[in-house]
């Protein structure tokens, strides 16, 4: 194995220890140890990069650049936060209530958040207004607080999916949508209806493993099982989707890193063009020269680390990624070398 390869797999193990729980783990969540209030450069930089990253390169080249003006700054910072179970009894550190959720969506449109979905910003895709900030919301583990679908063949409205949809029609500017990373050894939710709901408005599936293992403790037969069964059970869920990124269990890279982004099994190849961990830093856009798709860290919502990073671009708004309002062009440059 190349020794960067095995540093990087030390610096991400290291950065991404403790993160993610299993869906019904109590484990807490832990934010990354060292406070992100300066916003350090996310682990990103140090992972190897496979050779054929065209499919996972956003479209817009350096060349469609214009300075930036009037705060305008499409290669600022991106918070991308991580939620894992919606209940109203709180039973780990990482769990929100409805209440909790729905105040979360309040701050961040009053702050001028406006959400992606995990595989439209690794491409660049981030269609908003001007002045807005995008903002990526991911739920790891697909249990049925996060969604479920009523007998009406709505969203339950006390689900993270219903108040979300809710919230968007409370707020026409606030278009509604996330990225579920799930599981699939049982079904996603506890109920059939939700992937095929999810996919036909709007929302992203991504992939989470089978059954949330330490990936670092399986050989390269079994990562490759967990992850392309896992691709495999959501595209068999709903025709005719496919699904683009993948978040680690725990945050964690198999020993052989390159399998978390591509492989094969059964002889059926899987490639994202996104992979999620965590790291407890604000995302790089993915116009800056450093972005690197297959480390994209995450934030878990409602702790400290996370806290840290939207009070931190909150008093510096010229940090985050602001919309020019052009999805044709990408605005900035200032920080080019960020
Ligand atoms: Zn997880």
């Amino acid at each position: 194995m190349a020794r960067a390869t095995r540093a990087a797999a030390l610096a991400l193990g290291l950065a991404l220890l403790g993160a993610c729980g299993g869906g019904d783990d109590t484990r807490a969540v832990e934010p990354s140890p060292t406070p992100a209030t300066t916003l350090p450069p996310p682990t990103a930089t140090v992972t190897p990069r496979p050779t054929a990253t065209a499919s996972a390169t956003p479209t817009r080249s350096p060349a469609a650049r214009v300075p930036a003006a009037g705060g305008i700054d499409e290669l600022g910072r991106i918070p991308i936060l991580m939620y894992h179970q919606i209940r109203t009894k709180l039973r780990a550190p990482s769990d929100r209530t409805p209440a909790q959720f729905r105040a979360d969506l309040r701050r961040l449109h009053a702050e001028g958040y406006r959400p992606v979905t995990a595989a439209d910003y690794v491409a660049g895709n981030i269609d908003l207004p001007v002045g807005t900030h995008p903002v990526v919301l991911t739920f790891d583990d697909s249990s049925a607080g996060q969604a479920q679908i009523g007998p009406d063949g709505e969203p339950e409205p006390d689900t993270a999916l219903g108040i979300l949809e809710a919230f968007g029609r409370a707020h026409p500017d606030f278009r509604p949508t996330a990225t579920f990373f799930v599981l699939t050894n049982r079904i996603p939710f506890n109920d059939p209806d939700v992937l095929p709901w999810l996919a036909a408005n709007g929302y992203e599936i991504g992939a989470h493993t089978q059954s949330h293992p330490q990936l670092p403790d399986l050989d390269d037969l079994a990562v490759q099982e967990q992850i392309g069964a896992n691709v495999a059970d959501i595209e068999a869920a709903v025709p005719g989707y496919r699904v683009r990124t993948f978040a680690t269990p725990y945050g964690r890279l198999p020993r052989n890193p390159e399998l978390a982004w591509r492989g094969s099994h059964n002889g059926v190849p899987y490639e994202f063009t996104g992979v999620f961990g965590t790291g407890g830093t604000a995302a790089l856009s993915p116009f800056a020269p450093a972005f690197d798709p297959y480390a994209i860290p995450r934030l878990a919502a409602g702790l400290s680390a996370a806290e840290a990073v939207l009070a931190e671009l909150r008093r510096r708004p010229e940090l985050r990624y602001t919309s020019d309002g052009g999805p044709d062009r990408v605005s900035g440059g200032r920080r080019a070398s960020a």
